[in-house]
């Protein structure tokens, strides 16, 4: 009985692969004279040549910043990610949505299908603008939600106006952060080291204390970090330490949450072109060369990490908790 079962079995795996490759026989064919959009493969690309290399022209924005106003402008994907349904129904909160990685987070779980909240500063609206007509041209509701992370009333608030807006809430990327370089410690005030440490640590802390009531097994909290996090460059000492601790709490709250079903994981970017580099992050001097000392001798744009945030929120990654993904030109860990 078992034998007939698994023969039969056996036998239709066996048909309906000779049906699938029948049809991937055909299908170019098929595609070609349909002249059907898509059919074509899309042309192999040299990721050494595929974004702009340093020298980079020197540039200095007030801090926060804006992607609308650096040169080259950093690409989010706005005109080339393109969705297959990964995130249909889904309904995220993104913090730094207005730009960066964020905002390619942001773009791409649109067009994968999800609803998406961003948070920015309220300086950012003109970035934050275009995120919200960009989700709203991919069919789905974008609502922005402008305030200070520093302030752990404002974080509570978010959660819950988000939840409110969107009608529920199943991702939460927690990617916001402050970065300004600091030749020494002892140029490092009280006031920087205390602003750097609440929008990095405190506020994903809060966002995600308040989140947790309402997030359902199948949920996902995504956290950006960085290579500063194992690899910490000498004028960044608040910055990566926040970014250690990054790593660290997505470690920790995968293994607390994991028996609820709710899924942890992190990104690493290596050196990305974003606002947060031209308003303080980096030195001039850091930035003409920005990413030129990668193995892909240039810097990474966000629309390059977009497919990652994508992943770990996407339900087939089911068993991937406590990871780390990188994404860093061949230099760095995660
Ligand atoms: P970005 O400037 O585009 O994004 C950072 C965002 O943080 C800003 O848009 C702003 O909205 C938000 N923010 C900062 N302080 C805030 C506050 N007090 N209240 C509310 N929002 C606040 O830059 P990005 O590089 O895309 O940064 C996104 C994430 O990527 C950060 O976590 C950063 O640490 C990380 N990262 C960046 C790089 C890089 O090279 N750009 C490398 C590694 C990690
Ligand atoms: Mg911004």
């Amino acid at each position: 009985m078992m034998n007939e079962e698994h023969k039969l079995s056996r036998r239709q795996v066996i048909s309906g692969l000779g049906a699938s490759l029948a049809v991937a026989a055909v299908g170019p064919v098929f595609g070609a004279e349909a002249g059907a959009a898509g059919a074509a493969a899309d042309p192999l690309e040299d990721p050494t040549k595929k974004y702009p290399r340093p020298p980079f022209k020197s540039q200095q924005q007030p801090w926060p910043g804006l992607a609308g106003q650096m040169d080259p402008k950093p690409d989010h994907g706005e005109k080339s990610y393109k969705g297959s349904g990964r995130l249909k129904g889904r309904k995220a909160l993104i913090t730094g949505g207005d730009s960066g990685m964020g905002r390619a987070a942001a773009i791409a779980y649109a067009r994968e299908g999800a609803d998406v909240a961003i948070n920015y500063l309220p300086a950012e609206e003109a970035d934050a603008r275009e995120v919200i007509a960009l989700i709203k041209a991919a069919g789905q509701k974008g609502v922005a939600i402008p305030g200070d992370l520093r302030d752990e009333a404002f974080c509570k608030k978010l959660v819950e106006e988000t939840v409110r807006q969107l009608g529920g809430l199943d991702i939460v990327v927690s990617n916001a952060a402050r970065q300004q370089t600091r030749k020494s410690i002892l140029e490092l005030t009280t006031e920087d080291f205390d602003a750097t440490m609440k929008t990095n640590i405190y506020a994903p802390f809060w966002i995600i204390k308040a989140a947790l009531p309402h997030l359902k097994p199948g949920s996902a909290i995504i956290g950006t970090t960085s290579e500063q996090a194992t690899d910490p460059s000498e004028d960044l000492y608040d910055y990566a330490q926040t970014k250690a601790a990054t790593t660290n709490y997505v470690r920790s709250l995968a293994k607390q949450l994991a028996p609820k079903g709710i899924r942890v994981n992190g990104v690493a970017p290596g050196p990305i072109w974003t606002p947060l580099q031209v308003s303080g992050g980096a030195t001039q001097e850091k930035l003409v060369k920005f990413g030129g000392d990668t193995p892909m001798m240039r810097p990474g744009q966000p629309v390059e990490l977009a497919s990652i945030y994508v992943q770990l929120a996407d339900p087939q990654a089911s068993y991937a908790t406590g990871q780390v993904y990188g994404a860093a030109g061949g230099k760095g860990l995660p």
